[in-house]
């Protein structure tokens, strides 16, 4: 079975550290430590070979307009024109930047990158404010899907939880009906909303970048029903570290894999489903109005 891993960083290190000269973190927060142990983790080759022995035929590399987990387009277009096999890039702009269509623009149609990732929460701003609609718009007439943050965050005063509530998307959901989103790390403890937001709108996707245990408890057959099949994305987040524990992308393979779930919906999860998400749905289901419905029931009750 092909797998593509639809949540993947390789940070551009030493060009954050140039970038965010004068950044530090609050003190007690252990991510610094955390990106410390994935720094062997970072190069491509060492990520290939993580992919190569969970079977992962390719990865999607996301650019990062913002500290911590930066990656800049040029950077995943370069290791998309290196790997043009086993990596697809997706980028990133900050929306507070009033070149941020252009850059984007740039990025799809000069680079080749593939999607739009965003991080509310780390670059600071509230999703559903319309002065970012020109933005989603861009994203719209481009034909790529867009990738929100949501849920919780390791960045302490970094951050506001408040720009990481999944009903934020909602909004933009119903605002954009033909724009295709993807939510990450099943909501990172924000479960419940992230799975409203996809279950009510046909146009929302979440990956499967969460903790191993969460996979387990939350991600229940009866839930995947539930949301539909077909709005499930494999993901890991590589290469952050899950409770200190070393990345590792064979474990998520496997833990899918130990759901109990049929070989299409597996299907779905590990490939077809990001190619819905990369490509748009093939049938999009019928519109019905009340009228019609009015005169099914009129129908039913004549017979
Ligand atoms: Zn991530």
């Amino acid at each position: 079975m092909e797998i593509i891993n639809a949540h993947v960083h390789l940070i551009e290190i030493e060009a954050m550290a140039q970038k965010y000269q004068d950044f530090s973190l609050s003190g007690g927060i252990s991510v610094l430590q955390d990106i410390v142990a994935t720094l062997p983790l970072l190069s491509p080759e060492m990520l290939i070979q993580q992919m190569d022995e969970a079977g992962i035929a390719k990865s999607v590399l996301y650019a990062v307009d913002a500290p911590i987990v930066y990656s800049s387009n040029e950077y995943v277009k370069s290791l998309c024109d290196r790997f043009p096999d086993r990596f697809i890039g997706f980028a990133s702009v900050n929306p507070n930047d009033p070149t941020a269509v252009d850059t984007l623009e740039k990025a799809v149609k000069g680079f080749g990158l593939k999607g739009l990732k965003l991080h509310p929460p780390l670059q600071n701003f509230f999703p559903n404010d319309k002065a970012f609609y020109p933005l989603y718009e861009k994203a719209l007439e481009l034909n790529i899907p867009i990738v929100f943050h949501v849920g919780t965050t390791p960045f302490g005063s970094l951050c506001r939880l408040s720009q990481a509530n999944p009903l934020l998307i909602d909004d933009i959901a119903v605002d954009f009906p033909d724009l295709r989103i993807q939510l990450t790390h099943l909501g990172t403890l924000w479960h419940n909303e992230s799975f409203m937001v996809v279950e009510k709108n046909p146009n929302v996707f979440i990956d499967t970048a969460a903790y191993l245990y969460e996979i387990k408890e939350i991600l229940t057959p009866n839930l995947i029903d539930r949301i539909g099949p077909d709005k499930i994305i494999f993901g890991t987040d590589y290469p952050m570290p899950y409770a200190g524990t070393i990345h590792n992308i064979k474990d998520f393979v496997d833990c899918i894999g130990e759901i109990g779930l049929s070989q299409t919906t597996l299907r779905g999860i590990f490939k077809d489903n990001f190619e819905t998400l990369l490509n748009g749905r093939q049938t999009k289901g019928k519109d019905i109005s009340l009228a019609e419905l009015m005169a099914e029931v009129a129908n039913h009750s004549n017979q």
